[in-house]
């Protein structure tokens, strides 16, 4: 049985009973059915139906937002947040995937001959695994299925087991906005099913949002069954802060990153690096913007940090913590000493200092109020240091000078830099990491290719 359990109250909410063979082979005989219907349909009449995916979101977006924050924790205005982007990445995609996916003519001459004509079109694959993690346990589904539907694929969604509430409840959103039976569907399901699934041959491709670990394993059986994957991964993303920086907009807007979600984000800022002329103060604006942070029940409008999302989450950020002070490191808010101030799955925001490379607040990927100072001594430094990471997700850099900013960008080994603003997702822009944090991308042009096949037309 799959359990949710309030991380905030640590009350069981509900159990799920997991899918049966006989009702796994059902949904996936439903999503093949569903995938020649759907993909048949014009991509106006899909687009027409993913806008109505939209409209319903908004108009339940506060009982959604309930389950979400019931689940897993995270504030009530943050689950809102969520559930209001995943309504207008619905909006976003209906309005751009037409050009996104329109054919494209290309001039080819052939061989010295008469001139050929060559199309490119976009065409969908067919039932796309999605497996999903618990921190925006909408918005890492919805990134996937709304692109992903409209290119004319169909979902199947192996969500993780401490939401599955918010699986049945996306499913639900699909199917009660008139979308055909099968066209997305939630498999209540364990990690040791995913192989059969992976090697199924109605499943043609995958995406995981989650740990490298997790991603490593899917995309290797993925491979074996030479199956496209997309892996969006972990990420210890550097946010670097140059003596020319507007430090106050830099410190408000660091431990934002860091601090949302109860530090349970992917591209949250996790290595403060700052030059050493500008460290002292920069700390003390930190500081004091961490004292800002009202932990609390989530479902309170006062609060602006929630619980974190399990107990054994919870128990590795104090790990990280703990190995961390051991060398050296030293704790300048959120507990005393070589002691942090934690309840159960409510753990107070942490800044230590002097964190250096080697210490596993530097090495590994946090995941919880854990913010960290990196001192730098001067640009070239900084840059090195953020690329001292097996990961490369997401970072940011604060200087005012922008073509300094335009030069060191290009530096950085991550998949996005943000110049003077908050690290995020955005359905404009490209989503993806470089090195251990996964390959594709999510979002934006690239991201509604991705579970497409590229078709080369070539007429004499
Ligand atoms: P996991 O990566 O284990 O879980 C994410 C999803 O992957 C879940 O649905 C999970 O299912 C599934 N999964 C796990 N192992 C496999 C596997 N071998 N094959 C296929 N699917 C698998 O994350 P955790 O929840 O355990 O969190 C651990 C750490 O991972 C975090 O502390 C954080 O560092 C990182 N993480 C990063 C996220 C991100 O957004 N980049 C999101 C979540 C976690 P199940 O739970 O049933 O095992």
């Amino acid at each position: 049985m799959f359990t949710s359990i309030n991380p905030y109250t640590q009350k069981k909410l509900k159990t799920y009973r997991p899918d049966s063979s006989a009702g796994i082979e059902r949904k996936l005989k439903q999503a093949d059915r569903a995938f020649a219907d759907w993909s048949a349909l014009s991509l106006s009449d899909r687009t027409a139906s993913l806008r109505k995916v939209g409209d319903y979101l908004k108009t339940n977006k506060q009982r959604y937002a309930e389950l979400i924050t019931a689940e897993m924790g995270k504030t009530l205005q943050e689950a809102l947040g969520e559930v209001e982007k995943c309504a207008t990445t619905c909006t976003f995609y209906a309005d751009h995937a037409a050009a996104y996916l329109a054919d494209q003519s290309i001039e080819s001459d052939s061989d010295g001959g008469p001139a050929a004509r060559s199309v490119i079109t976009y065409q969908p694959l067919g039932p796309v695994l999605a497996i999903m993690p618990w921190n925006f346990p909408f918005w890492q589904a919805m990134r996937f299925a709304i692109p992903g539907l409209i290119a004319g694929n169909v979902g199947l969604l192996k969500h993780a087991p401490n939401v599955m509430g918010c699986a049945l409840a996306i499913e639900e959103s699909f199917r009660e906005s008139g979308l055909p039976e099968g066209v997305f569907q939630s498999l209540l399901v364990d990690v040791p099913v995913v192989e059969t699934l992976l090697k199924d041959r109605r499943v043609k491709a995958a995406t995981l949002t989650g740990s490298g670990r997790a991603g490593a394993s899917m995309a290797a059986i993925a491979g074996s069954q030479i199956k496209k994957s997309v892996l969006e991964l972990g990420g210890s993303d550097a946010l670097i802060v140059l003596a020319d920086a507007d430090l106050e907009k830099a410190a408000e807007t660091a431990v934002k990153s860091r601090m949302q979600n109860a530090g349970q984000s992917c591209i949250a800022a996790k290595r403060f690096i700052i030059e050493k002329s500008v460290k002292k103060q920069f700390t003390e604006l930190v500081q004091h913007h961490i004292a800002q942070i009202k932990q609390g029940n989530p479902m309170d409008e006062a609060t602006t940090m929630g619980p974190m999302a399990r107990l054994d989450l919870a128990d590795n950020i104090e790990r990280q913590f703990r190995e961390t002070i051991t060398k050296r490191a030293k704790l300048i808010a959120g507990g005393s000493g070589t002691t942090l101030h934690r309840e159960g799955c409510n753990v107070q925001p942490m800044l230590l200092d002097h964190v250096k490379p080697g210490m596993a607040a530097f090495d590994e990927e946090t995941f919880g109020p854990l913010a960290v100072l990196i001192e730098a001594k001067d640009e070239a430094d900084a840059i090195q240091l953020a690329n001292q990471s097996d990961f490369g997700l997401g970072s940011a850099l604060w200087t005012e000078d922008l073509d300094k900013a335009a030069r060191l960008s290009r530096q950085i080994q991550a998949g996005s830099v943000f110049v003077n603003g908050l690290m995020r997702s955005d359905a404009r822009v490209p989503f993806g990491g470089i090195k251990t944090s996964g390959f594709g991308r999510e979002l934006s042009e690239a991201g509604i290719k991705e579970f497409t096949n590229v078709k080369t037309i070539w007429v004499e």
